[in-house]
């Protein structure tokens, strides 16, 4: 056995990790709480990413179109 380098024990040094995006999902609006759009078949939790003609869940592939009748 040869000497070993020294490794450094104890706490980790924190890292300041970005909050998940997920968050910016739900916007508080006169006290009250609004969701994004969420996934059908993935249930609350997922949420759909929003095109200017669809919403697509990003987990299962579901596509919503949304008509634009305008
Ligand atoms: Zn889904």
């Amino acid at each position: 056995m040869g000497v070993k380098k020294s490794v450094k024990k104890g706490k980790k040094p924190h890292k300041n990790n970005k909050p998940s995006q997920r968050y910016k999902k739900y916007t508080l609006e006169d006290g009250k709480l609004k969701r994004a759009p969420t996934c059908p078949r993935c249930g609350p939790g997922i949420f759909l990413m929003v095109a200017k003609d669809r919403v697509y869940c990003g987990k299962c592939h579901y596509t919503e179109f949304t008509q634009n009748n305008n």
